[in-house]
């Protein structure tokens, strides 16, 4: 099978002290025109997985290959040539365009970056676009504070288009919007993905938006990837692992932003009690936890075909 894009093995370690692994251990694969859905409550590692494939960051181990090539080791300047097919779409839109610039003219500096046109074949490409994103060409030449927010984040998705990308990360592209615009944006997503052949890594804590736009899911806690779907219809009657189903019965019982993992030199977390946790992430918040959940670390293990999930009592 080929694959779009790949990762192994993934780690991504901050702090030196006391030291949060935002990522531990991601391997995924996103098969070319299977869109995934990254699910997950605030803290859990997603945004973190986008910007270190997206190469924004290094890994502090492990591996990424994107259409067949290694990525995880290449310079921003040997990237260069990659950015053009994978680009990356975040939640608040605002700060992506300078107030002191037209739309028009932001869309068109990431064009120039890449493509040699006429300054006509410029403007063609960006009318085109900003009418593919449902937009007025004319906004070109607005700044961005002289739109809306549905507006400033479909600007933005024209803005990632333009260089026809085959790749588009997507980090909470709806979270920041209205409730009445999301659906809007999320359709937008869809028609594009049709038209244009992108293959999206859709980040996201709300979990509707994963089967519109997604043919496959992954749900990670705690910077691991607890369980993989190949499928996205009915994933709530579907998912297994004890975590999936908290996430999807919608009642996260702990508040996510006061969670600190903190680990010790051993490498060992050590819970906000102070004590030393072992084996699964999640055996401090789940109902079923048994003494093998205390001491191993569960793999990712296909278990239907499609289906993996990691955890020691399935
Ligand atoms: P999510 O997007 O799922 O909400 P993040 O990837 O933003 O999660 O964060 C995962 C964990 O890594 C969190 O505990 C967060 O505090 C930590 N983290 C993220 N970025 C940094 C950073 N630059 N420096 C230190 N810690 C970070
Ligand atoms: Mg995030």
């Amino acid at each position: 099978m080929k694959y779009l894009l790949k990762t192994e093995n993934l780690k991504k370690y901050y702090g030196k002290k006391e030291v949060v692994k935002a990522l531990d251990d991601v391997s995924l694969a996103i098969e070319e025109g299977k869109s995934l859905g990254l699910i997950g409550e605030s803290g859990s590692g997603k945004s973190t997985l986008g910007r270190i494939i997206s190469c924004l960051e290094k890994p502090t181990f492990g591996k990424i290959s994107f259409m067949d090539q290694r990525i995880d080791n290449l310079s921003e300047k040997q990237f260069r040539s990659l950015r053009k097919d994978m680009q990356i779409i975040f939640q608040s839109s605002k700060g992506v365009f300078d107030p002191t610039y037209t739309i028009g003219d932001s869309i068109k500096e990431v064009l120039k970056n890449f493509e040699k046109l006429s300054e006509r074949e410029y403007e063609e490409r960006i009318d085109e676009t900003l009418k593919s994103v449902g937009l007025d060409p004319d906004l070109k030449y607005r700044n961005v504070n002289q739109l809306s927010g549905g507006q400033c984040q479909r600007a933005n998705i024209a803005r990632a288009l333009i260089l026809r990308p085959k790749f588009v990360i997507c980090d909470e592209p709806v979270s920041s919007l209205d409730y009445s615009i999301r659906k809007q944006i999320l359709n937008l997503l869809n028609e594009i993905k049709e038209k244009y052949g992108i293959t999206y890594l859709l980040i996201t804590h709300d979990l509707s938006n994963v089967s519109y736009v997604c043919q496959a899911v992954a749900i990670m806690y705690k910077g691991k990837i607890v369980e993989y779907l190949d499928d996205t219809e009915k994933i709530g009657e579907k998912v297994i692992h004890p975590y999936s189903k908290i996430l999807y019965a919608s009642i996260p019982k702990a508040n996510p932003h006061n969670r600190s993992i903190v680990y010790d030199k051993d490498n060992e977390r050590v819970s906000e009690l102070n004590q030393i946790i072992k084996g699964c992430s999640f055996w401090d918040r789940c109902e079923k936890c048994s003494e093998i959940c205390k001491k191993n670390i569960p793999d990712l293990k296909e278990i239907y075909p499609g289906h993996k999930v990691a955890c020691h009592l399935v």
